[in-house]
């Protein structure tokens, strides 16, 4: 017999309304699990339990869902990032950065750690995990404790920088098409993988870098296999506009005209669409397109909006019917602090405050990114469901006065209130502190490693500057 737990008279529980297809708030209730499945929710459970819980001074959630993130390389561009942009490319600094810091494969384990750790401390219980295949990663993975979707990134051509801030493409189809088979290959280890937490996605690495036969194939392999499928698309001024060339079809189009776009396709990130204000592109016709595809978006507010940019706007794409779910494509990998950002950025560029709303972001950080993933199962408490839970500490400061938890948990608190977090039903943090991971040995770890990549920036930039050229500390040193 399965272990059965029993969260006991908690404040607040964020269950799941089946009949209105929503999440709302339970006061004073139950939440029962028995192995890895949730059993019970709601007021009043008289049944027996082989542990019992005080649910006082707590608020359960599900476990939130994150849609897109590379953990494997984002931790060892803290310090870095945050303000590198190239203003010749729109700002973005995509192609510069991901150019010339490149952390060896052999360290990239120690980037997922770091990055996971801060994952299961902000209450993310699945991960998609887009990452290059490196030295022990579906171990680390199973360890985590995280329910992770495996996403081994390939392409047929590689980028290169010329001139001024000029994007060239390097092909190499025959070494995209041999990764893909690898990448194919691993995919199905992960699903056969015994933990049961382990899944894939197929992920072609960008819609710029592969050709429409090695996507065509990729959606394809997604489908035989019943998985979902993510590609990069619409994520830059300068790749929109390489694909007009190209194609003379924006991004979007393209995608749809080679077949790739459908439920199970999950676009990253969809902000270049021909509407989008930076593009003064006539046509009106990507955002109507891409909902009736039925085509998810992961939504990844931190790296554009540090650049300047913004998907125009949440709200403008939920209404047109496009299923939006949220993503930490960046360090710190907190989904809590990117709905706040996503709130407040789609307000912002709709100048409506109707745009976005806690509900509708904890919707596309729970439910949003579950359906893209194909699965329905998890981002909801309710009998039934996989037992992947939060526990928020009300008495946490930044939590009072909790008249509203889900508003303090995302305009205040974030993980400094979450406390206990179940994937599967077995307990990956405990008290704020991962039990399946050493965060401290992976961070010493990373700096290390950090500092080597940065050695070999000069050998890596297309104009031969350091690390410190390129991204010159915030502050000078005193002399
Ligand atoms: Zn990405």
């Amino acid at each position: 017999m399965p272990k059965t737990t029993w969260i006991r008279n908690a404040d607040w529980i964020i269950a799941w309304d089946a009949a209105s297809a929503r999440h709302a708030y339970v006061r004073g209730g139950d939440l029962v699990f028995s192995g890895d499945r949730i059993t019970f929710v709601g007021k009043g459970y008289s049944g027996a339990a082989d542990e019992t819980l005080d649910g006082r001074n707590r608020l359960v959630i599900p476990g939130l869902v994150d849609l897109h993130s590379h953990p494997s390389t984002e931790p060892f561009y803290r310090g870095i990032r945050e303000e590198h942009g190239v203003p010749q490319m729109y700002m973005s600094g995509l192609y510069e950065r991901s150019l010339a810091f490149s952390p060896e494969l052999e360290a990239r384990a120690i980037g997922a750690e770091v990055a996971y750790c801060e994952m299961l401390l902000s209450g993310i219980t699945t991960v998609a995990d887009l990452s290059a295949n490196y030295p022990g990663w579906m171990e680390l993975a199973a360890k985590s404790g995280l329910r992770v979707f495996l996403a081994p990134g390939y392409a047929s051509a590689r980028w290169h920088l010329e001139g001024e801030w000029r994007l060239e493409y390097k092909w190499d189809e025959a070494a995209g098409r041999a990764r893909f088979r690898e990448a194919l290959k691993l995919i199905d280890e992960a699903v056969r993988h015994p933990s049961g937490r382990l899944s894939g996605m197929v992920s072609p690495a960008q819609i710029d870098t592969s050709t429409p036969e090695l996507l065509r194939e990729s959606h394809e392999a997604a489908r035989e296999r019943k998985l979902p499928f993510t590609t990069h698309c619409a994520q830059s001024v300068n790749e929109f506009n390489e694909m007009v060339t190209r194609h003379g079809k924006t991004p979007i189009q393209w995608a749809i005209e080679i077949g790739i776009l459908g439920p199970s396709t999950t676009l990253a990130h969809a902000i270049f669409i021909d509407e989008h204000s930076w593009l003064h592109w006539p046509s009106r016709d990507d955002l109507k397109l891409l909902a009736a595809s039925g085509a998810n978006v992961a939504h990844c507010p931190s790296p554009f909006a540090r650049y300047g940019q913004a998907l125009e706007d949440f709200g403008r794409y939920r209404r047109a019917g496009v299923n939006l779910g949220l993503g930490t494509d960046v360090a710190p990998h907190n989904l809590i602090e990117e709905m706040r950002l996503a709130i407040i950025l789609a307000r912002v560029e709709a100048e409506d405050i109707g745009a976005a709303s806690a509900a509708a972001l904890f919707h596309a950080a729970t439910v949003g990114g579950a359906t893209a993933l194909g699965r329905d199962d998890i981002g909801r408490l309710a009998a039934g469901m996989k037992a992947d839970i939060v526990l928020v500490d009300l008495e946490s400061p930044f939590m009072m006065p909790a008249r509203d938890p889900l508003r303090s948990l995302v305009y205040t608190a974030a993980d400094r209130a979450v406390r206990d977090v179940y994937v599967d039903g077995s307990k990956v943090v405990s008290e704020g502190r991962v039990l399946t991971l050493d965060h401290a040995k992976a961070l010493a770890a990373l700096a290390e490693a950090q500092r080597r990549m940065e050695a070999s920036v000069e050998r890596r930039d297309f104009r031969k500057r350091s690390a410190e050229a390129i991204a010159p500390l915030s502050l000078p040193l005193m002399p």
